[in-house]
């Protein structure tokens, strides 16, 4: 007897949960300092990976324009360097030009100042917005055929489908499957927080 076969030539079935990410500032210590006068900055609540966690006091972002983005998160613990983790259309309005790098990669970016009650930073470089990549662990990369640093595209369905392409695998042996976007890519594709994707490869 003759059966049918479901056949997926060359595209997967592998799935991935969204996680959607606002604007959102690192800083380093010393900028810590010049802002909030202490690196016991009080904290807001515990995020979803308890290493990070988000202060209660916010900055603002003043752009070369001196458009203001107020009540900006800022993340700790402090890292080596200070990062701003904008959305494209805040670079828009900052008229920065957006910068589109994974974390991190902040060589050659632009800068803002940023501003608290406490005091303010004038960052020479360090503005980003973050480029679209997905999380894994091994044990999920080897079942989904992932390589580490390959770039694969995941598919959006629903009314505003789209094929997000250019995503960065990055595999870590602690790291949560997720795929990572801003909310303005969250918004053109229609997609909510913990929606599973399709992994194109
Ligand atoms: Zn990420």
């Amino acid at each position: 007897m003759l059966r049918c076969k479901y056949i997926y030539s060359g595209v997967s079935m592998n799935k991935v949960p969204v996680a959607i990410s606002n604007r959102h500032i690192f800083l380093s210590e010393e900028d810590t300092i010049r802002l909030f006068n202490t690196l016991n900055v009080p904290r807001q609540k515990t995020l979803g990976q308890e290493k990070y966690y988000a202060y209660e006091p916010t900055v603002d972002v003043i752009g070369q324009n001196n458009y203001v983005i107020k009540n900006v998160r800022v993340i700790g613990p402090p890292r080596k360097k200070t990062q701003v983790e904008l959305l494209f259309g805040d670079c828009v309005k900052l008229d920065i030009k957006p910068y589109i790098r994974q974390t991190e990669d902040i060589k050659g970016s632009p800068g803002c100042v940023l501003k608290s009650k406490y005091g303010q930073a004038q960052l020479n470089t360090g503005v980003i917005v973050p480029a679209r990549h997905m999380h894994a662990n091994y044990e999920d990369a080897e079942k989904m055929g992932l390589i580490q640093n390959e770039f694969v595209k995941i598919r959006a369905a629903g009314d505003r489908a789209l094929i997000f392409d250019n995503v960065l695998v990055r595999i870590d042996k602690y790291a949560s499957l997720a795929f990572h976007i801003d909310i303005e890519e969250a918004n053109a594709a229609n997609v909510k927080p913990g929606q599973m994707l399709q992994i194109l490869k």
